[in-house]
């Protein structure tokens, strides 16, 4: 039995039972892990509002068995991030955030870059004019911060030069060179060369700095097409809709 405390970011909240609610964190010393907030939804709980999703909070947790969910004893709200929630494109972009975050790493496995790239992600989105293209630099990073960075400096297969014609395959997870793409038929993402060059010069810039790039038009497009397209292949399922208006009801 042991008492944890840590920086963690509110990946999920989940009613439970009368009460109570389950909650998916991101922390610091512990990576993802989950916890139970007895009490949470009553009026008067200690908790008050602080275990929104995308809250950050100085998180303890007591855990009886380490497999097992943890108790959450006490929570401090760091950065509420209130504006996120006031705005339904923030939201949709934070959401996406979230569950990409969820979807690649794996219980009880810290990474303090995943933590940061989350803590820095979302004090953007708080300033962005772009929600949608900061969503995207960040899920590029965070793939590659995962065990899923893309390959992007060559062909995935042949590993020579992709040239200008090639295509993203999300099932090898990297660029394909037009020769293999047609040898192996995947349902690959078409990607122009500026495309390619924008993901690389992404990757080489550290994060806040990526974040004011710029992309329209058909790279914009093919970057969101290329993205969804790979998270939702190593997710195993779809993140969230881009707006959340669109979604039909
Ligand atoms: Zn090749």
């Amino acid at each position: 039995m042991a008492l944890v405390t840590t920086r963690a970011i509110v990946l999920k909240s989940i009613r439970w039972g009368e009460a109570d609610r389950i909650l998916t964190f991101f922390s610091l010393r512990l990576g993802k892990v989950r916890g139970i907030a007895r009490g949470a939804r009553r009026m008067k709980s200690r908790f008050g509002g602080m275990l929104e999703p995308f809250s950050s909070v100085n998180l303890t947790l007591f855990e009886k068995r380490r497999d097992g969910l943890a108790s959450v004893s006490h929570a401090d709200i760091l950065e509420p991030f209130f504006a996120v929630r006031e705005c339904l494109d923030r939201i949709s972009a934070a959401s996406r955030m979230v569950a990409l975050v969820e979807g690649v790493t794996a219980d009880r496995d810290p990474g303090p870059p995943i933590f940061h790239v989350l803590l820095d992600g979302l004090r953007s989105l708080v300033r962005t004019d772009d929600p949608g293209l900061l969503t995207l630099i960040f899920q590029m990073r965070v793939l590659g911060q995962s065990g899923f960075r893309p390959q992007l400096d060559h062909c995935v297969t042949c590993e020579r030069d992709v040239g200008r014609t090639c295509m993203f395959s999300p099932a090898a997870g990297g660029l394909l060179c037009a020769a293999c793409d047609r040898r192996c038929r995947d349902d690959g993402v078409p990607m122009s060369p500026g495309s390619v060059a924008f993901l690389r010069r992404a990757r080489r810039m550290p994060f806040a700095v990526s974040m004011r790039l710029k992309a329209a038009g058909r790279v914009r497009h093919e970057l969101e097409e290329m993205i969804d397209t790979y998270a939702r292949t190593v997710v195993g399922k779809r993140l969230p809709e881009r707006n959340l208006l669109a979604v039909e009801p």
